[in-house]
């Protein structure tokens, strides 16, 4: 095994798995819509036939959460709960998850029933035929306001043409993995995560279902527009350095069309002999180098800044409690001899 092989190992070595599958649920402020969730997420694990965990990742809620997570933890051992020292946001949950989950695949989900976890046995026979990532995508965006299906097409169309990985509209965190995969996830410990671009960068055999997509049921989104363009600007900056380029190419244009014009000045000058009148020409082009030069530095300053956040190497998330789920013995001891 050469050097680069030893560094970089294909995807860690994980624990035996202790149950069959593990349902990942970040909850923030959810307590409106958690008792619903958890009930029909239950009626669907039990009716499964297999063992399975579920792992609530409560990311520093404010309400009564917490407290519900505990209830459901006493009346169900399989459910596990962790708790962030603070809200750290959902993608970093949905890592928290991906770690501490111990089954051999391994769900996301949200918490808010917009993801309904009756879709659950569908993607397992997915996986059983074969596809190591099973990617649920939205049926259409109808719910959603006009002005924010604009955005998310724009935003799709320019993101692929500047990626180096396809990242496909309409496919959000819904989403079965193998444990090869959660593996090969777990490699990716970068503190700037935009998971949809994590996701897609591991590869993997994959299929994509279709489901649709009901209303919250209760409590309210967390996104907000000023959100979800932080979002974008991390999508763009973590997956392409094409905005670097552009900078360049937009100083080189510049620099060509500033050489060209001074020519056609000279020229027009000496011939013609033109009186110089320059002032709208000179304030415009102040005005845009001015203008491009800030843009551009701009630029650099995004990728400067997530560089030097990656370089803190903070830990990713602080949690405040851990309580893992117990997966019955009897269940484990089935799978083991199996
Ligand atoms: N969420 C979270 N941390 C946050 C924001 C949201 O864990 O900081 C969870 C939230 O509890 C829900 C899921 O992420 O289970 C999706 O959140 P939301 O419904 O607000 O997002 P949307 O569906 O509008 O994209
Ligand atoms: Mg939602």
């Amino acid at each position: 095994m050469n050097d680069a092989m030893q560094n970089y190992p294909l995807h860690a070595r994980s624990p035996a798995s202790a149950c069959a599958l593990s349902v990942v649920v970040p909850c923030f402020n959810e307590e409106q819509v958690l008792p619903a969730f958890h009930a029909r997420l239950l009626a669907t694990l039990r009716s499964l036939g297999e063992s399975w965990e579920i792992l609530y990742i409560d990311d520093g809620s404010s309400d009564g959460t917490p407290d519900l997570l505990l209830q459901m933890q006493e009346l169900e051992p399989a459910v596990g709960v962790a708790r962030f020292s603070r809200n750290f946001g959902k993608e970093i949950a949905l890592t928290a998850g991906l770690r501490l989950a111990r089954g051999a695949s391994v769900v996301l989900i949200d918490a808010d029933l917009q993801h309904p976890p009756e879709e659950i046995p569908a993607m397992l026979r997915a996986m059983r035929d074969g596809a190591d990532v099973v990617n649920m995508r939205r049926a259409s965006r109808a719910d959603e306001s006009p002005t924010k299906r604009f955005f998310a097409r724009r935003f799709y169309s320019l993101i692929n043409r500047m990626s180096e990985v396809p990242i496909r509209d309409g496919i959000g965190d819904f989403r079965l993995f193998s444990r090869p995969a959660v593996d090969a996830l777990n490699q990716l410990d970068e503190r700037c995560r935009f998971m949809k671009g994590l996701f897609a960068w591991i590869g993997f055999r994959e299929t994509t279902l279709l489901y649709h997509t009901a209303p919250r049921a209760a409590g309210h989104t967390k996104w907000r527009y000023r959100q979800l363009w932080h979002f974008a600007l991390e999508g763009l900056t973590s997956f392409s350095v094409l905005p670097l380029k552009l900078a360049s190419y937009a100083g080189l244009a510049c620099a060509l069309a500033a050489f060209l014009y001074a020519v056609v000045f000279a020229v027009s000058t000496l011939l013609m002999g033109e009186p110089v009148k320059g002032f709208p020409t000179l304030i415009i082009s102040i005005l845009l180098l001015g203008g491009l030069q800030l843009m551009a530095t701009g630029i650099l300053g995004e990728y400067l800044g997530r560089l030097f956040i990656e370089t803190k190497r903070r830990p990713l998330y602080l949690l405040e409690a851990y309580r893992p789920a117990i997966v019955p013995a009897t269940e484990l001891a089935l799978r083991r001899q199996s």
